[in-house]
């Protein structure tokens, strides 16, 4: 096997030759699943930010954990190849790519797993890596009235995608991020080892896994808490002329809390129309006071409540939360969604941006976590000046709790107990504008490292190793030591660019 790989590497210049040695490669792997050649055209080589385009050799679709076990090996015995898990492909700067190696669709294991447990008495589901998370949804609740507790904004993003970073939402700052809220995992390692780790069982792997930008394993399996869950959720957004966010302290009643920036305009995009949730309703700028900044807050709030509970009930206690709150008078907006609905709001937006052309373009994303120390200097210079304009596509920010996540696990956070995410979300038509747009992010980047900003990148994107060791700080050495556990020969996840393929 071993010659037989190393003769389709050394020829790759020869296509049709290729084709041939696919069925032989096939074999030679005993798979369960199916291979195709890396092609520009691919999935492999694609990902949803449209910035990249790295044209793996393979792309296999494996049946399960023995299939990619191995592939993993294979690639081992040979002296460069490596093996990216691409779960939906929604990275921004090629992380799911292998070029010239394998490139695994985890979504073909999709269905391996869907088994409910009790776990010290909570409940919780054994679901695949591959599998995305609105199918989880949708399988939990039809099947069992149970919903896992912390979620992504967007669900049609696999398992083991989100695990891999944190997973967050408005969800976290109760229940902390997708990777505080499972118990298990089913790996496979850069050795080619299947093993099964959780906190009492290998917890190296499965802390170092949970975060480990695929680093270390992929995920087969997810073991992930359940809770009740609610028919309905009155959605919420409340407007402030001030940065609400500073001062607001967590309210531990609602269910879900994020908010997100709006330029003090009509802006379709990032202006008023942004911010109402009924459609008939309009935004009246009449109650804003005279004076303020060209950019304005939204809280994103929601209330979880069953059928069977009084409309009364319902709203008494929303307006004794929304009472304590101090937005603009006026400026609220509030629907009733049914709990799915609410979960797959921007797969709505995702159907009305296909339709518009716009979903494909170029998403140069930027991502960080701020500490509160640092948010109001963050604020005045990104927003206030950088960003005063719109960004061609939302601006999130909302505060999440250091208390609610797992220190053991790879994610990278700022020092502070309470910081924030923000979200750059912008969508780009193709052109020259998406290097420009690519340009800025870096400023900021470059302007948070200069002012010795309390912040890191989430779903992170550096190139050079020295800005990896400052990412990471002082959890480099464990990150490099699980490397040396688990991926002795760096073959997993290269899109990353953490660490080069050894011998
Ligand atoms: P991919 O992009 O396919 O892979 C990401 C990385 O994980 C790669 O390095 C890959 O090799 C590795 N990987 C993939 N599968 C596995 C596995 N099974 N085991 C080990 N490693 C694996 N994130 C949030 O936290 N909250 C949000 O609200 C949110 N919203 C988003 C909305 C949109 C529209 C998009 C495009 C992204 C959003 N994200 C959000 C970011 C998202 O969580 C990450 O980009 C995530 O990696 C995407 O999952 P994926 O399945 O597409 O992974």
């Amino acid at each position: 096997m071993i010659a037989c790989l190393g003769r389709i590497v050394h020829d790759n210049d020869a296509e049709s030759k290729l084709d041939n040695d696919v069925s032989t490669i096939f074999n030679s792997l005993n798979l369960q699943g199916s291979i195709e050649n890396g092609d520009v055209s691919s999935i492999a080589s694609k990902d949803f930010g449209g910035l990249y385009s790295i044209k793996p050799l393979y792309l296999i679709r494996p049946s399960g954990a023995d299939d990619i076990s191995r592939v993993v090996k294979a690639a081992a015995e040979t002296p460069h190849l490596t093996v990216a898990a691409r779960g939906n492909g929604h990275s921004i700067n090629g992380q799911a790519m292998a070029g010239g190696g394998y490139v695994i669709d985890m979504r073909s294991t999709e269905e391996n797993h869907f088994k409910l447990l009790t776990v010290n008495d909570s409940p919780c589901i054994d679901v695949s890596g591959g599998a995305l998370w609105e199918d989880v949804l949708r399988r939990c609740i039809s099947r069992f009235r149970l919903a896992p507790r912390s979620w992504t904004d967007y669900l049609s993003l696999t398992v083991g995608g989100t695990l891999s970073n944190a997973g967050v939402s408005g969800q976290a700052f109760r229940y902390g991020p997708q990777t505080s809220n499972v118990t298990e995992l089913e790996v496979v390692t850069g050795k080619g080892d299947i093993t099964v780790c959780s906190e009492t069982q290998n917890p190296e792997l499965f802390f170092g896994v949970l975060g480990g930008l695929g680093q270390f394993g992929i995920i087969t399996r997810a073991r992930v808490k359940l809770q009740l869950a609610p028919d309905m959720v009155r959605w919420i957004r409340v407007v402030y002329a001030a940065e609400f966010l500073v001062s607001q302290k967590e309210d531990e009643s609602f269910d879900y809390v994020e908010g997100f920036i709006f330029c003090n305009n009509d802006d379709p995009i990032n202006g008023w129309p942004s911010v109402q949730l009924n459609s008939d309703q309009e935004f009246n700028q009449t109650h804003l006071p005279q004076t303020v900044s060209p950019v304005l807050y939204c809280l994103e709030l929601a209330f979880h409540y069953r059928n069977s509970d009084q409309p009364s009930t319902v709203d008494m206690a929303v307006s004794r939360l929304v009472g304590g709150l101090g937005f603009v008078d006026g400026l609220i907006s509030q629907v009733d969604v049914s709990y799915m609905g609410f979960l797959l709001r921007v797969k709505r937006v995702e159907q009305n941006a296909k339709a518009n052309g716009v979903w494909d373009n170029p998403h140069p994303w930027l991502n960080l976590f701020v500490s509160k120390s640092d948010i109001v200097d963050f604020d005045r210079t990104v927003f206030k000046k950088m960003a005063k304009n719109g960004i061609g596509g939302p601006m999130l920010i909302y505060p999440l709790l250091r208390s609610k996540w797992d220190s053991r696990t790879s994610v990278a956070l700022p020092e502070g107990e309470i910081f924030y995410i923000v979200a750059l979300l912008r969508f780009v038509p193709k052109g020259p504008s998406v290097e420009k747009k690519v340009a800025e992010n870096r400023e900021i980047v470059k302007w948070c490292i200069k002012e010795g900003l309390d912040f890191k990148l989430y779903l992170p994107h550096y190139r050079a190793k020295e800005d990896w060791k400052r990412h990471f700080g002082n959890q480099w050495t464990r990150f490099e030591k699980r490397k040396a556990n688990f991926d002795p020969m760096a073959i997993l996840a290269p899109g990353q660019r953490i660490f080069k393929r050894t011998n």
